[in-house]
């Protein structure tokens, strides 16, 4: 089967969170599983770009509204991903450093999906599946089958994955004119609540919709900020698919950015290691149970009551635990971190900012990963913490439920809690830090266990196959 992902991120090209994992390892698994997977992603100005040498493949001229602009397609030449990596190269628009975040986000992610379409509908043959994912990408679904100079993709099975229905892409009518040319009764599959919704157009286009766990696919039923009713009315060609992880990034034994490999067998000698190094770097005390949190400082992840949680957890635990963050977001959040920082100094610290070494660093250093979450779709941080011996202490919500099992219930080897509140957290601390002083012996087991669970991309690849070749055959 040949597969064509297209994405606004795809790790190590690109990565602002979860997307570009996910984008950066599933088409290698479906290659390894003999399918032809490639990725089109746009191309920012990023390190990637520069380390690694590509070959032009196409260019093209195209309309945004009333404004013609050229793209050019470039290849990576060696696969060193392991699969086909495609950029669209549009000079102004999409070349810059970051992902996101730019007034014209609309008009960028527009284009890009725009000149994607004109040159799949440049090729000779036809790929067997368009794989989009999340709202930049969500318009293509239309695109392909009512814009009239794409009409003849139009029998292309697409699929759509929902990997965070909070961000839906809005864009006002008065810009529908950067559309190109549609079968104007088609307006509706635009709309949703007066405006032109590309999450929700795609969920209505694609062939079939996913979310990245089954328990969000259940949530979003009744939880969708807004398109509740449509996941109802849609839930016959939906289906929720477990994210895996990348097997070959997050692995402890193998992982460059840590200070010391290992494995199940070695794991408290080699955690000890790690801790021993990040506690230096921050100035913890390595003996008491280290608590970490990883992530966007958003509400989506309750980062706003961590200030409060953490300060809440050191005065009733005594200080009994040292928490570390690393995050960047709202900055309200940040600053209330800061604040915390210097009230609690030695038993809290922060890393204001992305860093991808360092966050390999704390899933192998630490003892404890918090995942408050209000919403987790799937969640990617747990896994990597069950990877490297580290408990996740997680609400029970979406993807967190579907992985992780509290130790009080047989076979669990993980915290969780209801609510994300304050009082929640306190006490799911005082559960981690009796486990870390007082059960010694089962926390050691836990850590041995959920090093080998297998939360890899092999069955959950599978699945997207199986779900592809349902498409084609009918
Ligand atoms: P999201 O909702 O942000 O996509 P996920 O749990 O699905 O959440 O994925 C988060 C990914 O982003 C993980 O790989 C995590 O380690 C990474 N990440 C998030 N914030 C940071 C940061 N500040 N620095 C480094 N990595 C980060």
């Amino acid at each position: 089967m040949e597969i064509i992902h297209v994405s606004a991120e795809c790790y190590p090209v690109a990565k602002a969170g979860g997307l570009g994992d996910v984008v950066g390892a599933l088409p290698k698994y479906q290659v390894e599983l003999g399918h032809n997977a490639k990725v089109v992603m746009p191309m920012y100005r990023t390190k990637f770009l520069y380390n690694n040498n590509w070959d032009l493949v196409h260019e093209g001229y195209q309309q945004l509204g009333s404004q013609q602009f050229k793209y050019a397609v470039i290849r990576e030449k060696t696969n060193v991903l392991g699969f086909e990596l495609y950029l669209i190269d549009i000079n102004g628009l999409l070349d810059r450093e970051k992902i996101y975040g730019y007034d014209d986000d609309t008009e960028r992610f527009l284009a890009f999906q725009i000149a994607t379409c004109d040159w799949l509908s440049k090729w000779a043959h036809q790929p067997d599946i368009v794989h989009c994912h999340d709202h930049h990408t969500a318009l293509m679904p239309f695109m392909m089958q009512f814009c009239h100079a794409f009409k003849h993709l139009g029998r292309i099975p697409t699929v759509f994955t929902i990997h965070n229905a909070q961000y839906q892409g809005w864009i006002d009518w008065n810009k529908q004119a950067l559309l190109p040319p549609f079968d104007s009764w088609k307006w509706g599959l635009l709309d949703w609540d007066k405006t032109i919704n590309p999450l929700a157009c795609a969920i209505k286009c694609a062939s079939k919709v996913t979310t990245v766990s089954p328990s969000y696919m259940e949530e979003l039923r009744y939880a969708a900020n807004g398109l509740e009713n449509l996941m109802q009315y849609e839930r016959g060609k939906s289906v929720g698919i477990l994210n895996g992880i990348d097997a070959d990034v997050w692995n402890p034994q193998s992982d460059n950015f840590i200070a010391k490999n290992y494995d199940d067998h070695a794991v408290k000698e080699g955690k000890r290691k790690n801790k021993k190094e990040l506690c230096g770097q921050f100035g913890l005390d390595e003996d008491k149970p280290l608590i970490v949190f990883i992530g966007r400082l958003v509400g989506e992840k309750a980062a706003d009551i961590l200030p409060d949680a953490i300060r809440n957890s050191t005065y009733q635990h005594r200080g009994a635990a040292n928490f570390l963050v690393l995050g960047s977001g709202e900055s309200e959040v940040e600053n209330n971190l800061e604040h915390v920082k210097n009230q609690l100094h030695g038993y809290v610290n922060t890393y204001i900012g992305y860093n991808e070494t360092l966050s390999h660093l704390m899933y192998a250093g630490a003892d404890f990963l918090l995942m408050p979450s209000r919403v987790e779709p799937c969640g990617l941080n747990q896994m990597y913490a069950l990877r490297y011996g580290t408990v996740p202490m997680v609400r029970s919500t979406g993807g967190l439920k579907d992985t992780v099992k509290d130790f009080g219930d047989w076979q669990g080897y993980g915290i969780r809690f209801n609510n994300a509140t304050v009082p929640d957290i306190t006490h799911s601390v005082g559960r981690a830090i009796d486990l870390y002083n007082n059960k010694r012996d089962l926390y050691n087991w836990m850590r041995s266990y959920m090093m080998n669970i297998n939360y890899s991309w092999d069955a959950s690849a599978e699945e997207y196959i199986k779900l592809y070749e349902n498409l084609i055959e009918n």
